[in-house]
């Protein structure tokens, strides 16, 4: 958290309200998280207005019309909140701080503002997140450097190639594959466990254990959860556990039927209605390539083969 959904679903959002804006100031509150690249500074930025906003992966590209980029990483905390004229507040990522907070609060990071009384604030609690500053021509080498794997809502992400990015990590369990960023690009714990959890598949099975049949499945889920994920802006997580949508603003956000749902009964069990409601097995919080996952002991199961 924040994943491709959360940070597309903000760069959808975000994207017509800034495009065309100048940047008129860039504050900077936290410098060890500020990475200017050489022989740039803040005020190197201003007086660009914004050409794209892009995403790659999990990070988000601003082009500016006066030669000059921003990059921007949320890593595992990070939150965008964005505030126009009327005071109205566009809020992305993770859920703290709480949206209607006075800001800058001491997780304010950056505050970028454009002409028109747009701000977008950058806030992280956690302070993993970052921001670059780099010369347009060097952002594609910056990207590519990350070595990011496909795009798994890009047109072009087909089965094909997913078996094959699947394929080159045999030896690793499949939740450590789709963990990988130079596997597939965006996903993380969130909608690892959900696309696996959907397509029926343990999150320690080995990838070269998986049959054509279940890559196609967990390809399927996997394009699915995220395209359901995108328009809402992402789950609604406290912590580890997924919340109800308290508000009008958070309907259809609380569609997470494993990850952060540990004691509640496996709803896919519970419809096969062959143990009965009371006694379905209950979702369960184990460890997978070394993070919290959430599995259905019932439908999940773990093939006698599989270590
Ligand atoms: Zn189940």
């Amino acid at each position: 958290m924040p994943e491709l959904p959360e940070v597309e679903g903000f760069r959808r959002r975000m994207a017509p309200v800034v495009l065309g804006r100048r940047l008129t100031s860039l504050a900077v509150f936290d410098q060890k998280r500020w990475h200017p690249a050489e022989g740039t500074r803040a005020d190197t930025a201003i007086s660009g207005a914004v050409d794209s906003v892009d995403r790659a992966g999990k990070m988000l590209l601003f082009r500016l019309s006066n030669g000059f980029a921003l990059a921007m990483h949320l890593k595992i905390a990070g939150q965008l909140v964005l505030e126009v004229p009327d005071q109205t507040r566009l809020v992305g990522g993770h859920p703290y701080p709480r949206p209607g907070i006075e800001l800058p609060d001491p997780s304010t990071r950056f505050l970028l503002e454009f002409d028109g009384d747009v701000r977008l604030w950058f806030n992280d609690q956690r302070r993993f997140g970052w921001l670059r500053l780099l010369p347009s021509p060097e952002v594609d080498a910056f990207v590519a450097g990350h070595k990011y794997g496909p795009d798994p809502i890009a047109p072009g992400f087909s089965v094909e190639i997913f078996r094959d990015r699947l394929a080159a990590r045999s030896g690793r369990t499949v939740k450590a594959a789709l963990l990988d960023q130079t596997c597939v690009a965006g996903v993380g714990n969130i909608y690892a466990d959900e696309s696996l959890y959907r397509a029926r598949i343990h999150p320690s099975r080995l990838t070269g254990s998986l049959d054509r049949s279940e890559i196609t499945a967990l390809h399927r889920e996997l394009v699915h959860i995220l395209e359901v994920a995108i328009p809402v802006g992402g789950a609604l997580m406290r912590g580890n556990r997924k919340v109800p949508a308290e508000d009008e603003a958070d309907a259809g956000r609380d569609f997470l039927e494993a990850h952060g749902c540990a004691g509640e009964r496996c709803p896919r069990c519970v419809a096969r209605g062959d143990a009965g409601q009371d006694n379905a097995p209950q979702i369960i919080r184990i460890v997978v390539a070394g993070r919290g996952t959430y599995v259905c002991p019932g439908c999940q199961a773990i093939p006698s083969s599989s270590p």
